[in-house]
């Protein structure tokens, strides 16, 4: 019947101990009622501080997001320079770019950041992300409002930023628009701080803008009313090292390895659209097996002989047994593998090898040959497949790439990870050594932060980010990145 009332439906359990705030529709978005279902019951429990810290931001979107007199003021001083205002409504943007992976780990440091400082989170999004995500917070958008294409609005030139701008926290600091002295206090050089900042947190930053992580500085960001967030990375552990943030998030996350996962299942529901897609595809192909290994194979390098790869993936299968090995008689298991790639090169010679011992199958859901931007249907196949991902019982992925950690992280799995030379190495055998293990276990679910800075603000040196603090630790994936354990 059309009739009922939906939230009737929704159950202390569908609400994830808490975590889910209850004022939404069951229909207008399944996969957040959902998801949930499809994982074995979770050990970790969101904290009742961290509860507490989600419902005042989802206030606090309410009160000053688009579609409010706060905002519409806010966005007139933002435009005519005017600058601060104090209606305890103050913002950051999140800028998007990169991949469909990159994204998700961004917005969800964006979110912790704007929890953190009590701002409230906007999406510039792209145009897909109301094709790929519901809104997360009740009764109010986070998608940021574009003004009109000859607007002179700061907000128009989000998308044009590419990672220069005077207007950057570093370039400010460079500049001495801004210092700040070696007790911490924070002068500006114009009359009042400025309207808007952007923040540059991406692989490529270099030392003023990395100064981010400083307490003084996030004094001095405290005064600007609009901040616009660059990055590409989950500088979450980052803004564990930050110490006006540090016992804060303690508090919010006793169990800091888990701090990915409560987020991502906080933030990200895949649409009706979506969603529909990933619960056929699971129930036509995944659902009857007992156990579901995932394979996510991420090439970057395009030199790299894909049968190098290949033997990489049997290899680890193999060596850390996570198959069954097949016998003569009864050569099959009940388990099925997914394998994601953009290549399908990979899923049939996996297919060739194991599936005579895998009575569940292999299976690719899609090829897609080369990665795309801004295509609504490519990112939401890339969603489904992340998802899809997440609901396997087993993890191998490829070293470096997010896309994997998004999954390894909303599956509360520690994976099994392949190594890789990034993007950006001169060859792809770049950090890989010949006496290493086809594949290592990641020491938890958390994303891996792949450009952190090892500045100690307070000692003005650099540190072993090792041995700051025990929760901390180098990646297996990424050698100067770190990761919460
Ligand atoms: P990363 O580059 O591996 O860190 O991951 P990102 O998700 O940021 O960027 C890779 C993009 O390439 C994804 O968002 C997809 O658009 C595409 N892509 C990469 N691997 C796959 C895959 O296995 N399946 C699909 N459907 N798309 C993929």
């Amino acid at each position: 019947p059309r009739d009922w009332d939906p939230r009737s439906n929704i159950t202390a359990d569908h609400l994830l101990d808490g975590l889910l705030t209850a004022d939404f529709t069951y229909g207008s978005c399944r996969s957040r009622y959902q998801f949930a279902g499809y994982r074995k019951e979770s050990s970790h429990k969101p904290s009742p501080y961290l509860i507490a810290k989600l419902r005042k931001q989802e206030a606090l979107q309410k009160r000053c997001g688009p579609g409010t007199a706060a905002y519409k003021e806010a966005v007139r001083r933002l435009d005519s320079g005017e600058g601060v205002v104090d209606d305890g409504c103050r913002y950051l943007v999140y800028i998007s770019y990169r991949g469909l992976g990159n994204r998700i780990l961004a917005i969800t440091s964006s979110f912790l950041y704007a929890v953190l400082t009590e701002r409230v989170l906007l999406v510039d999004g792209g145009k897909d992300a109301a094709d790929l995500f519901c809104e997360p917070f009740p009764g109010t958008t986070w998608l940021l409002p574009l003004p009109g294409w000859f607007s002179s609005s700061p907000l128009r030139r989000l998308q044009g930023y590419l990672g220069g701008s005077k207007e950057s926290l570093g370039n400010m600091l460079q500049s001495d628009a801004v210092t700040v002295s070696a007790g911490g206090n924070v002068s500006w050089s114009a009359p009042r701080p400025p309207p808007y900042l952007y923040l540059h947190l991406s692989g490529d930053y270099g030392f003023h803008d990395k100064l981010f992580f400083c307490g003084a500085h996030q004094r001095l960001l405290g005064e600007v009313p609009w901040l616009f967030m660059w990055t590409d990375n989950y500088v979450v552990p980052g803004l564990f090292l930050t110490p006006p943030f540090t016992g804060e998030l303690e508090a919010m996350f006793p169990e800091k390895d888990a701090v990915f996962y409560h987020l991502g299942r906080y933030l990200f529901h895949p649409t009706n659209a979506v969603w529909h897609a990933v619960t056929r595809y699971y129930r036509s192909n995944l659902a009857s097996a007992a156990q579901r290994v995932g394979v996510q194979i991420r090439v970057f390098q395009k030199k790299q002989p894909p049968q190098v790869v290949l033997e990489q993936v049997l290899s680890c299968v193999r060596g850390e047994k996570l198959l069954p090995e097949a016998t003569a008689a009864n050569g099959t298991s009940s388990h099925a593998v997914l394998v994601t790639s953009l290549s399908s090169w990979y899923y049939e010679r996996i297919r060739d090898e194991l599936g005579g011992r895998v009575a569940g199958g292999v299976h690719q859901p899609s090829h897609e040959g080369r990665q795309r931007w801004g295509d609504a249907a490519h990112d939401m196949r890339a969603l489904s497949e992340i998802y899809l991902l997440s609901m396997c019982d087993v993890l191998v992925t490829s070293g470096y790439s997010t896309f994997g950690y998004v999954a390894q992280g909303l599956a509360g799995l520690r994976p099994w990870v392949m190594a890789r030379a990034p993007m950006w190495a001169d060859d792809w055998r770049e950090g890989l050594d010949p006496q290493e293990p086809p594949c290592r276990r990641a020491a938890s679910v958390e994303p891996c932060f792949h450009s952190p800075s090892a500045y100690d603000c307070a000692a003005g040196r650099d540190v072993d980010l090792d041995k700051v603090t025990p929760y901390i630790r180098r990646c297996v994936d990424v050698k100067c990145g770190i990761k919460l354990v």
